[in-house]
């Protein structure tokens, strides 16, 4: 019954499939990945990031996940992403959100594994799934060094300590790329897939050209996390349609607007190889 947490996807460590996490902010793009996810018969997750509780509000975000995610009968998680504050995410676990990511990635070692142990524990009291991040997949334009790239000793005791369900791992991605270029440390995913005991999380996906995510699939990674890629989708059809047609009524570009994130979020859906396992 929808929605759901994490762990009920379906995802599992050993099957080369991953379930897409979406961005959402509002009711474009919600409706567009729960109609993607119907039609695919596929898991989703709804992801609600710091910007988009800005923009929208964290209440309001997450309960608009919620009713909608009921018009499908395929598993759907609401899932808050990037928490770098542990009173957010207990605002987030009492609105009744399924999962719920920490980054302490900026943070000295000791203290990602202390803050990360919290909210694992916090979440898991609420039936909620807890994912955290070690190494660091930077924003921007920077590129990856390899002194940002997981470490695999440092990732299996951190993912022992705090009691992850699903560990974030810097492989080469970058956050909020318009346009895919990167690749990724394929042997360094293999090394960490055999090390680590829980599904494995790729952030920056929207930069990763669409081989590596493949491969990457194959080698362990088990949530991909797309956000700018879907911005620019609806970005570029809405100002491509204002442009052809200014007289329009607005609520019909919103609409084809969604149809067309919807198309987008459906194609990642078969690249991950989540289409047909709900
Ligand atoms: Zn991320």
């Amino acid at each position: 019954m929808n929605p759901c947490n994490l762990n009920q996807l379906g995802i599992t460590r050993e099957n080369p499939w991953a379930v897409g996490h979406f961005n959402i902010h509002n009711q474009e793009f919600i409706r567009a990945v729960v109609r993607a996810a119907d039609q695919e018969r596929s898991p989703a997750i709804l992801a609600v990031g710091m910007l988009s509780v800005k923009y929208m509000g964290l209440e309001p975000l997450i309960s608009a996940c919620q009713v909608i995610s009921k018009e499908t009968d395929v598993p759907i998680a609401v899932h808050l992403d990037h928490a770098r504050d542990v009173d957010v995410v207990k605002q987030a676990l009492d609105c009744g959100i399924n999962s719920v990511m920490f980054d302490g990635s900026a943070l000295e070692y000791e203290e990602n594994v202390e803050k990360t142990t919290k909210v694992v524990q916090m979440a898991h009291e609420f039936g909620a799934t807890a994912e955290g991040e070690i190494g660091i997949v930077p924003h921007g334009t920077a590129s990856v060094s390899e002194a940002d790239m997981t470490n695999p000793a440092r990732a299996v005791e951190f993912a022992e300590r705090t009691g992850v369900d699903f560990l974030a791992v810097s492989l080469g991605s970058v956050h909020g790329m318009k346009t895919a270029g990167a690749s990724l440390n394929q042997d360094l995913l293999r090394q960490l897939h055999q090390q680590i005991p829980v599904p494995l999380v790729l952030h920056g996906a929207s930069g990763v050209v669409d081989d590596h995510i493949k491969a990457a699939v194959e080698n362990g990674i088990r949530k991909i996390n797309v956000n700018t890629g879907l911005k620019v989708v609806l970005k570029n059809f809405l100002s491509d349609k204002l442009a052809k047609d200014p007289d329009s009524d607005l609520l019909d570009d919103f609409d084809l607007g969604m149809d067309a994130v919807n198309a987008s979020v459906a194609a990642r859906m078969r690249l991950f190889g989540s289409s047909n396992k709900a």
